[in-house]
């Protein structure tokens, strides 16, 4: 059994509850559903590193223009003595560091696995969540090894995707899902979006549940089951159903 470390440095905290505290994903990350690997999540909170009276963690950019930019100074002292120090770490090649925004590896369920069976297996995890403008470009070079985004549209901080990544890639975490072949079974494994589902009440405002699923022959489901993912990628996502494997 390994215990990872997940650092998450933030200026709001606070945002990581619900996730922490909910769901299957809050019980992985409270390292309540380990077999091989515990994980164990860090809260950071930047501000306690700020400057002055306002504990400021960020200034006017240089060069002019709207917004302000998260300081690389404030983020050092933060990493140093919020991360490095506490973990007990001597090297940040201890560490994955990894930052997100719009210029990042576009994140996706391919992407999500390989994350999921390596790059939370591997290292202790820095998440470095950006607020206002961003954060100064020397940080970044200084000390991120990973950048994601997770689409082509910006969002007013990092939270929400370190969030989303931590979701989705959970669940390949080795030993995580208690039923190890719902993550294969799901939409975008195969390149391809998930079946339609049913469950209880077999009549349901006049609309009953579609007969082959109900009359167990396996064979006749499969079939099906295949004909739909098709129907559905073709018609919802014809970019997917073109890339297909
Ligand atoms: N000025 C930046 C956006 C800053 S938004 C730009 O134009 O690119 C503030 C923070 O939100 C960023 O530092 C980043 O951490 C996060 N963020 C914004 N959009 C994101 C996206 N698409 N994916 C992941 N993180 C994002």
């Amino acid at each position: 059994m390994i215990t990872r470390r997940i650092w998450i440095m933030t200026l709001f905290p606070e945002f990581f509850k619900p996730l922490l505290d909910c769901g299957v994903a809050g019980q992985a990350l409270r390292g309540e559903r380990a077999e091989s690997i515990k994980f164990d999540v860090r809260l950071v909170n930047v501000r306690d590193w700020g400057m002055g009276n306002y504990k400021a963690v960020d200034d006017t950019p240089y060069g002019g223009g709207p917004g302000m930019v998260m300081r690389a100074d404030v983020l050092a002292s933060a990493f140093q003595e919020g991360v490095m120090i506490p973990g007990g770490y001597t090297d940040k090649s201890q560490l994955t560091v990894i930052y997100t925004g719009p210029r990042g590896t576009p994140w996706n369920n391919q992407v999500a696995r390989a994350f999921g069976e390596q790059t939370l297996t591997d290292k202790d995890i820095v998440f470095i969540c950006g607020r206002y403008e961003g954060i100064d470009e020397r940080f970044l070079t200084h000390y991120v090894n990973l950048t994601f985004s997770l689409g082509d549209y910006v969002l007013t901080g990092g939270e929400l995707a370190v969030m989303t990544m931590l979701d989705s890639s959970v669940r390949f975490v080795p030993g995580i899902l208690g039923n190890k072949s719902s993550a294969n079974e799901d939409s975008f494994e195969d390149g391809l979006l998930e079946c339609p589902q049913y469950t209880k009440p077999r009549e349901f405002e006049g609309e009953s549940v579609p007969e082959v699923l109900a009359n167990g022959n396996h064979a006749k489901i499969k079939e099906w089951q295949q004909q739909q993912k098709d129907l559905t990628t073709k018609t919802l996502r014809p970019d997917l159903w073109q890339k297909r494997r």
